[in-house]
């Protein structure tokens, strides 16, 4: 039986795109020949990789508005690289909210000057610094939009005067917001798009070429850009089962249907972490994240107890990240709420039982 799964990365993906990809690894669209195993340049791939490029747009409401999707390799990790080689000339400025804006900054500090804008690393990452400045004389502005180990969420963007970057790896595609404030996006897909493997990068042209350093190709946005995603072989598999949860994004009513969902989930998930006096939510409430909820027990002796009752109800992946500890229910756009009404059920039943 399938299991509910709070994972918070790989993660969930639709049952009916788990059957399609599977489908089309022993034969891609009645060819005769599995996904895998055909050129990355043949017709239907390249119409593969054309949808995906196209349907990220379209959903982030980007098209038509000079944004390039491109589906990269090197997971988010390379972008933290790659955002500083293609934009950072003298110096630019990072909010740093978290493990992942810190390796952000630390790959960037490798070519030049950074500046933290602002940082909660006091508060152990448990809430969303406000009121910061961002100097009009930077490069650009990096921000980490929802907070993965930390269950942390930007909820208003600064209006940047420089361009915005943001990586937006676990909660990409589910919420509404205008991503025309940002300049270059960039999500590992495999929280909330697809398997490992690939990377989505959203990047708006007219951002690049200003930087006076030598760009190596693999490194370099427009070398992606020219050759339409495919300067290197893609992650054909990725990307294909990528544009299948696109697809399927797209059929539940887009970015603003799966908010919705997103949004009741949440409600579910926060209100029995503040109801049972046995549980105690890890971030600010006005910063928590609607992807990954953090909390912990209030009295460890019961640690062993909800443990046995979470796997005997089937759910899988609510284990906190080493750095917080405790618990985290990371509820991506495939997770159905029923996942999360089994979970809030096992808390409420265990405090009947404490
Ligand atoms: C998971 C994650 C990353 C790292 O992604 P990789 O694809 O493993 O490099 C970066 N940023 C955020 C916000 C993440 O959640």
């Amino acid at each position: 039986m399938k299991k509910h799964n709070f994972s918070a990365g790989p993660s969930i993906l639709p049952q009916e795109v788990l059957l399609k990809a599977s489908e089309a690894i022993i034969d891609f669209d009645n060819s005769g020949l599995s996904l895998i195993e055909i050129s990355h340049r043949s017709k239907p791939f390249v119409d593969v990789m054309e949808k995906a490029r196209a349907l990220a747009l379209e959903l982030l409401g980007l098209e038509g508005k000079g944004y390039k999707a491109l589906f990269l390799q090197g997971g988010a990790s390379a972008q933290f690289l790659m955002v500083a080689m293609n934009l950072l000339e003298k110096r630019a400025g990072y909010l740093n909210t978290g493990a992942w804006s810190q390796k952000a900054i630390s790959e960037a500090k490798l070519l030049d000057d950074i500046y933290e804008v602002a940082s909660s690393e006091e508060a152990n990452f448990n809430y969303i610094p406000k009121g910061f400045d961002i100097p009009e004389n930077y490069d650009y502005f990096h921000c980490t939009s929802n907070n993965t180990i930390f269950g942390t969420q930007i909820k208003s963007f600064p209006n940047s005067p420089i361009p915005m970057v943001c990586d937006m790896s676990s909660d990409i595609f589910s919420r509404v917001l205008d991503f025309s404030k940002f300049d270059l996006i960039y999500a590992g897909a495999q929280k909330n798009m697809g398997p490992a493997g690939t990377t989505l990068v959203v990047v708006k042209e007219d951002i690049l070429g200003k930087v006076s350093r030598k760009i190596p190709s693999i490194m370099d946005y427009k070398s992606h850009i020219k050759q339409g995603s495919m300067y290197n072989t893609p992650p054909v598999f990725a990307v294909y089962t990528s544009m299948l949860t696109l697809e399927w994004l797209k059929s539940v009513g887009g970015i603003a249907g799966i908010e919705k969902e997103n949004e009741k989930k949440a409600r579910l998930m926060y209100s029995e972490i503040d109801l049972n006096p046995l549980f105690k939510g890890f971030a600010m409430k006005e910063d928590r994240s609607h992807m990954n909820a953090t909390f912990n027990l209030v009295n460890d002796n019961l640690k062993d107890t909800f443990e046995t009752m979470l796997k005997e109800a089937g759910i899988s992946g609510v284990n906190g990240h080493r750095s917080v500890g405790g618990y985290r229910a990371s509820m991506y756009n495939a997770l159905p709420i029923d996942s999360v009404k089994v979970l809030v059920e096992v808390m409420s039943e265990l405090e009947s039982k404490a």
